[in-house]
């Protein structure tokens, strides 16, 4: 594989996923199923190739890694010049943390836990 991936705004316990090594099903665009729960302006700032910066879409994603409520999606770049790899995930996160709606999640559970037994 000549193709490289980008890792867009993530460290490197996504990069030892070894998302770039997974199989494709068809090598083109895949159909995201079923609902996510998404941070529309990182995700909509972050969706550019990695290598020429073309504006990607949802369209050009070809595979889906979830990590609880958040998702890393590969982008693959629709210019056929490029078809470089980009992942990009679809919340914020802190460094070396967890995807912020997963840590609220938590909390939410934790707190709501909290009032209900009071
Ligand atoms: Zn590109």
């Amino acid at each position: 594989m000549n193709e490289q991936t980008e890792f867009v705004n993530i460290d490197s316990d996504v990069q030892n996923l070894n998302i770039e090594h997974e199989e494709e099903p068809t090598g083109t665009s895949m159909t995201v199923e079923g609902r996510r729960i998404v941070n529309v302006q990182h995700l909509c700032t972050k969706m550019f190739c990695g290598k020429c910066q073309v504006r990607l879409h949802f369209q050009d994603i070809v595979k889906e890694h979830k990590m609880g409520l958040a998702s890393y999606f590969t982008f693959k770049c629709p210019l056929d010049i490029c078809q470089h790899r980009t992942v990009i995930g679809t919340d914020t996160r802190s460094a070396h943390g967890p995807f912020d709606v997963n840590s609220k999640a938590v909390l939410g559970i934790f707190f709501y836990s909290d009032y209900i037994s009071q």
